[in-house]
């Protein structure tokens, strides 16, 4: 939140700040090199299949976010509505791309500013949220707005994102609304699962991602893949993520 009482950071905090994002870009471009892939850093405007980096910043300062979007990353994701709304705010002048990458209720699409803020919502994993999203749109006379699909590949219970068996369903339905334009598949990795237990389910959504455009449910530029965090991302590369979304990597442990 922009917020008189926040602290200034120093300058080696925002040097600490640089260097983590250097060390992240250098990383995420060798992952991408090594599977033949193109690398579009922080750069929103970058090519939908070249690999982006999201900075995830919930729970992180305005400021610290300032000195990454400063440093070349526009791309941010915030994952409750309210933040999204009130850091969007506050950082106007710097023009970033936000994604909500958390759940939106779906009664509270109407009393949001989520998404006249934002840029794209990657966390819709049921019809009724779509339908009131695309209502809302409609009475913002607003054309469209990006959205990801996002799916439960982990193969655990969790209450967040369709089960891949219902993906092909729900894609068909949201494909009938108007406003809403499908850019690609999103999951999120069991926390605290190790490497070998979380690349199926990168895999997963990758092999999905294909069979849904090779069929003709998902649209053929629907290439994007946004999964992989601070400890998974070069992984989340390897197995096609063009989307990874980094924070405690990037601005250090939340509190
Ligand atoms: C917090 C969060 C991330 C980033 O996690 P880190 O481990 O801090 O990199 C990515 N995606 C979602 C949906 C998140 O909530």
């Amino acid at each position: 939140m922009t917020n008189a009482d926040e602290p200034i950071l120093t300058d080696a905090e925002r040097d600490e700040i640089r260097a983590k994002l250097d060390d992240v870009a250098q990383r995420a471009e060798a992952a991408a090199k090594a599977a033949g892939r193109g690398y579009g850093g922080g750069n929103p405007e970058a090519a939908a299949e070249d690999v982006k980096v999201l900075l995830a910043v919930k729970t992180q300062p305005v400021q610290k976010i300032r000195t990454a979007i400063e440093h070349g990353y526009r791309l941010i994701g915030e994952n409750r509505q309210q933040e999204l709304t009130a850091k969007a705010e506050g950082l106007v002048d710097l023009n970033p791309v936000a994604h909500l990458i958390g759940p939106l209720q779906r009664n509270k699409v109407n009393h949001t500013l989520a998404v006249e803020s934002c840029t794209c919502i990657e966390s819709i994993d049921n019809m009724r949220l779509a339908q009131r999203i695309d209502n809302r749109l409609e009475l913002l006379e607003r054309d469209s707005l990006d959205i990801f699909i996002q799916v439960n590949t982990s193969r655990e219970d969790s209450k967040f994102g369709v089960a891949p068996e219902e993906a092909e369903q729900l894609i068909e339905e949201v494909r009938g609304l108007e406003r809403l334009r499908i850019r690609g598949l999103m999951t999120i990795g069991l926390p605290g699962s190790t490497v070998d237990e979380i690349r199926p389910s990168y895999a997963d959504l990758r092999e999905l991602s294909q069979r849904l455009r090779d069929s003709g449910v998902l649209p053929t530029d629907a290439v994007e893949l946004s999964m992989g965090m601070s400890a998974d991302f070069e992984l989340a590369i390897e197995e096609g993520a063009t989307i990874v979304r980094v924070g405690s990597s990037v601005f250090g442990a939340r509190d």
